[in-house]
């Protein structure tokens, strides 16, 4: 444009810009970044971070590679490189680093220059390595086993390393919280604070109006304040304060712009910005120390962005001086609460469930991928006992570690893994390193067991010549060792390996292919035992999913299960002998087989041959009465099913949120009843009954009773889940009693404390209720109860499950879920997991189980203690093929670690038994019972570990903290004791007291658990060299 005339308007623009360039050099800026706490002004303690998910949207390494960045623009390494040479640029910079599974990768590629300037910034504490476990991991469908695990790992390597001891937990991104992760990840761990961001909105809001957003959070009721943790949760979540303050490449919040020389200049606006945002911030914390958590998802990728803002920021708030602002961490920020020597409300029991909106509850991902979840507690189990064989053949002694499992399993416990609120490529790949990790670990069991078998001395183990299979697909019927035609002269030795801490008897079931067939322990005594068909539902099952699972179709079909009853010592083996049965007479039973339609004169039908007896309706195809002999509880009872539509997401609508993988939205409850068309099947035997009933096409449910077990065991194969419809949908099974229960049912905490519950009820606040079902849901590991004057009704699990009580008398679990709409969380994929065989794929199907008992009431404890052992860590088979007679004179057929007449007592757990890389040992043992819990066993235990460890001296114990990275007398010594506002309840917890070395007995309070590390007189196997003729 050409004009002749100045425009008035451009003399105004010339006299402000001179008018703002008075007071400022346009020059190198030296800003002042060394601000530290200033006492009477308000402190805004700014901590950079970076929130990188262990596996979400992509897979862990590509995450850290920074691959598959159409997905989502996200590099770690990035992050830590950018960050390195940012705090290397000025010592008063701070950053926090969380994820250990990244911080391992990018640690084992720098060179020796780069790893000495990060020990020195690690030393100086410029970067703090924080909660530090492998993954920040979930708190909902995690086992408290794995937690420690996890954690554990990433401690150790932190300590090793670095020499250094995490301060603080920081859980910021988990959906909702647990009282495990408070009293035992956090307190016992020797964390002095514990920072997160999800709790329910309506307890948010209520926590911002009386400043009780920090609190002290006592979460064992056994432990009492001797477990407290200081607990801070944000004010909206982990990302940077409202107004503007992220600076990543691209991002759209301005910029500090301070040179005078360039257009928009605007200090005094920022750091106005800055000023309200804390003064806001402030206006809903106690004491004048706030925090500004200063990133978020895989930020800091150029950290530089972040850093120079930052910088600028303390330069000029601090020389407008109406706020403080200072570089810092959690830890830091946590000193200073301390000093502040407040009180704080007190927190109790736990954060769960997690609704971050109206009609949006986090309960669906308490079920989401059922058969992941199953997964990763099998190999929970499984570890643990792999562990065990280790330590007893020595560590590497075969070349096999366990190593490869733990990371694997340490990998999926990861708040998108074990959650199922990933990708369906990121769900394949935590499968896949599971698979990984279990098939070395498979061999190192295999190995050991061939080593403890054959009697020989230690230096020739790898060479033994016995060769141990094992059946990781039993669960869906499939043992091809056990399959085999022994017809003519050879037998099968089956070897059980029990990993608890006590003597275990229980029945063992194999698919076989002959009738045929006679059992025998390693005395030469035929043991009672009961074949029965292999149902088609069964058949069916197996022969997809081991095309689908392995590629290969399998050559035989087994006819039969046959089932036998096993004694087996603690952490030991006893061995079995399958043979073709020659003789008349003997002690194996075909079960017998008849349908409901056959029984004349009578519409009901019994099993049970022991104490413990169930009645089911045949016309209804229902289980009505449970009635035990011995305990004489009687009660009515049904089981069924139903399923509840998934909401789907219409934008049109006032409320749009659908139901997907995090959140259950059911809009509808479908009773499914049983078919009454398909009569029931019993199967009959001396060891066990069933009834099997195909409930409708999708759900197959068998129904047993042990004639030794006073509980029912109920599998169940579900699937696939029809959506033809449109609609998705959530399948859950209901247990209803009589029972008067108050709205009131207990669930577990991690496996762990069971945690009273109360329908539409919320201790800490006027809960607006708009989700009847799903806000009464709640995260179950162990299992759920409930009781009334007379009886109590317990339900366990094989895997974590959402559940609930809808109704007075009322148990409900959600066994699967299918659904066509995402629920918005970012995962951006509808939770539909398809199984494909040759290109045809439908909807996954699982298989699995639930256990339930009625006992009378106040002593359903013990069942629920001893038998969630059995279930989380299952009988060990292996099979090895033999000439029928010779095993018996070759190889050792029982063997125990322990002195064979120790066990540990009822109430005690041995939790963790490793050999670590230093040659020392690692042992947890874990009380198993709550102050109260049980009238017998809710008292102080005592193990002896001379006995435990017969044939080992042990020369040093030290108790150490439950991550075992510091001695436990000198986490005590450190840890802070916060003052709780109100009366301090006076309950004394009983712990343990110290070791006497020269007796070496352990003793243990109600749900304590202690964590040492052994050092023995020598690590070489007990070999067994007294052989059974
Ligand atoms: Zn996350």
């Amino acid at each position: 444009m050409a004009s002749s005339s100045p425009p008035v308007h451009l003399f105004f623009l010339i006299s402000f810009f001179a008018a703002t360039w008075l007071p400022v050099e346009s020059a190198y800026i030296a800003y002042n970044t060394s601000g530290g706490i200033v006492a009477g002004k308000l402190n805004v303690h700014l901590v950079p971070h970076t929130h990188d998910d262990v596996g979400w949207l992509k897979t862990i390494d590509q995450y850290f590679v920074g691959s598959n960045n159409s997905i989502q623009g996200a590099c770690v390494q990035n992050v830590l490189d950018s960050v390195v040479e940012a705090l290397v640029a000025d010592k008063n910079r701070k950053f926090i680093y969380v994820e250990m599974a990244f911080f391992q990768r990018w640690w084992r590629q720098q060179s020796d220059v780069v790893k000495k300037v990060v020990r020195e910034l690690i030393a100086s504490g410029q970067l703090e390595l924080i909660n530090a476990g492998i993954c920040m991991h979930d708190e909902a469908a995690v086992h408290y086993i794995d937690m420690i695990d996890q954690t554990t790992l990433g401690h150790q390597f932190v300590k090793q390393e670095f020499n250094q001891v995490p301060r603080i937990g920081w859980q910021i991104d988990p959906f909702g919280h647990s009282a495990v992760q408070a009293y035992l990840l956090s307190a016992e761990v020797g964390f002095d604070a514990l920072y997160f961001s999800r709790i329910d909105y309506q307890d948010r809001e209520k926590r911002k109006d009386t400043k009780s957003l920090e609190v002290v959070w006592r979460g064992s009721k056994t432990l009492g304040s001797s477990a407290d943790i200081f607990t801070g949760i944000f004010p909206i979540n982990y990302e940077p304060p409202p107004g503007d303050f992220y600076f990543e490449v691209n991002e759209k919040s301005p910029v500090v712009q301070d040179d005078p020389l360039l257009f928009d200049y605007n200090v005094q606006e920022r750091v106005n910005d800055f000023v309200a945002a804390a003064v806001s911030q402030a206006n809903i914390t106690r004491t004048n120390h706030i925090m500004f958590t200063m990133g978020t998802d895989f930020k800091y990728q150029y950290a530089n962005s972040w850093f120079r803002q930052m910088d600028k920021f303390i330069h000029y708030v601090n020389m407008d001086g109406r706020v403080n602002v200072l570089y810092s961490t959690p830890s830091i920020y946590t000193d200073a609460k301390y000093a502040a020597n407040e009180t704080w409300p007190l927190k109790l029991d736990d954060f769960f469930p997690y609704a971050d909106r109206t009609n949006a509850y986090w309960t669906g991902y308490f079920t989401s991928r059922p058969a992941l979840k199953g997964y990763v507690r099998v190999l929970s189990g499984y570890y643990l006992a792999a562990r065990q064989l280790e330590f007893i053949m020595g560590r590497n002694s075969l070349g096999l570690t366990t190593d490869s499992l733990a990371d694997a399993l340490a990998i999926a416990q990861h708040h998108d893994a074990i959650t199922g609120t990933e990708k369906q490529h990121v769900a394949n790949d935590y499968a896949k390193r599971l698979a990984i990790g279990y098939a070395e670990a498979e061999k190192l069991v295999g190995s050991s067991l061939a080593c403890l078998t054959e009697s020989v001395s230690y230096s020739q183990c790898d060479n033994s010549e016995t060769m141990f299979e094992q059946c990781p697909l039993l669960n869906i019927s499939y043992c091809p060792p056990s399959e085999v035609d022994l017809s003519h002269g050879k037998s099968l030795a089956v070897l059980v390996y029990n990993s608890l801490g006590w003597k275990r008897v229980d029945v063992i079931r194999l698919p076989v292919i002959s009738e045929s067939i006679v059992v025998t322990d390693y005395e030469g005594r035929e043991i009672e035992s009961q074949i029965f068909p292999i149902t088609s539902a069964a058949v069916n099952l197996r022969n997809s999913y081991v095309t689908a699972y392995l590629g290969i179709s399998p050559s035989v079909t087994p006819k039969f299960w046959l089932a036998f009853p096993v004694d087996v010592p603690s952490l030991g083996f006893t061995t079995y002998f399958i043979s073709s049965r020659k003789l008349a007479g003997s002690k194996t039973a075909m079960s017998t087989r008849y349908s409901s339609q056959e029984i004349q004169n009578s519409n009901t039908l019994e099993i049970g041959q022991g104490n413990l007896k169930l009645q089911f309706a045949t016309d209804e195809g229902m289980l009505f009465r449970y009635f035990n002999n011995r305990s004489l509880v009687e009660t009515s009872i049904n089981q069924s099913f139903c399923y509840y539509s998934g909401y789907e997401y219409d934008a049109h609508r006032a409320n749009p949120q659908a139901s997907g993988a995090y959140v259950f939205r059911p809009n509808g409850t479908f009773p499914i009843a049983p078919d009454r068309q398909v009569p029931l099947t019993v199967m009959r035997g001396p060891i066990l009954e069933e009834i099997h009933q195909q409930i409708n096409p999708w759900i197959y449910q068998i129904t047993r009773v042990y004639k030794k077990k006073e509980h029912v065991e109920v599998e169940f194969i579900v699937g696939p889940i029809p959506t033809n419809d449109g609609i998705g949908k959530e399948l859950a099974t209901q247990i209803m009693t009589a029972m008067t229960t108050n709205k009131t049912f207990y669930t577990d905490s991690n496996g762990r404390d069971f945690i009273k519950r109360i329908r539409n009820y919320r201790a800490d606040w006027e809960l607006q209720v708009n989700q009847p079902v799903a806000g009464n849901y709640y995260p179950i590991n162990l299992g759920i109860y409930i009781e009334d004057d007379n009886t109590e009704l317990s339900v366990l699990v094989d895997r974590s499950v959402g559940g609930s009580s809808l109704l007075d008398g009322q148990v409900e679990l959600m066994l699967h879920r299918r659904l066509l709409h995402d629920d918005g969380r970012g995962v951006a994929e509808k939770l539909d997991e398809v199984v494909c065989v040759n290109d045809q794929c439908e909807g996954l199907m699982i298989q699995g189980k639930f256990y339930l008992r009625v006992d009378p009431s106040g002593e359903g404890a013990k069942w629920r203690r001893s038998t969630g052992q059995e279930i989380y860590s299952p009988l060990i088979l292996a099979f090895s093929q033999q000439d029928s007679g010779s095993w018996t004179k070759s190889h050792v057929p029982t063997f125990s670690m322990a002195d064979a007449s120790y066990s540990l007592p009822d109430n005690v757990a041995l939790v963790t038994l490793q050999a670590l890389e230093d040659g020392s040992v690692l042992l947890r043992l874990a009380h198993l019972y709550e102050a109260e819990e049980d009238k017998k066993l809710s008292m102080m235990a005592e193990v002896d570990l001379n006995k435990l460890f017969a044939g080992r001296k042990i020369v040093k114990l030290s108790e150490m903290s439950l991550t075992a990275n510091q001695a436990r007398d000198e986490m005590e010594k450190k840890r802070l004791k916060w003052r709780v506002e109100g009366s301090a309840s006076t309950i004394v917890p009983v712990r343990g007291g110290p070791v006497d070395p020269s007796k070496l007995v352990v003793e243990l309070g109600p749900m304590e658990i202690r964590t040492f590390t052994i050092n023995f007189d020598h690590m070489l196997p007990k070999i067994n060299t007294e052989k059974k003729a």
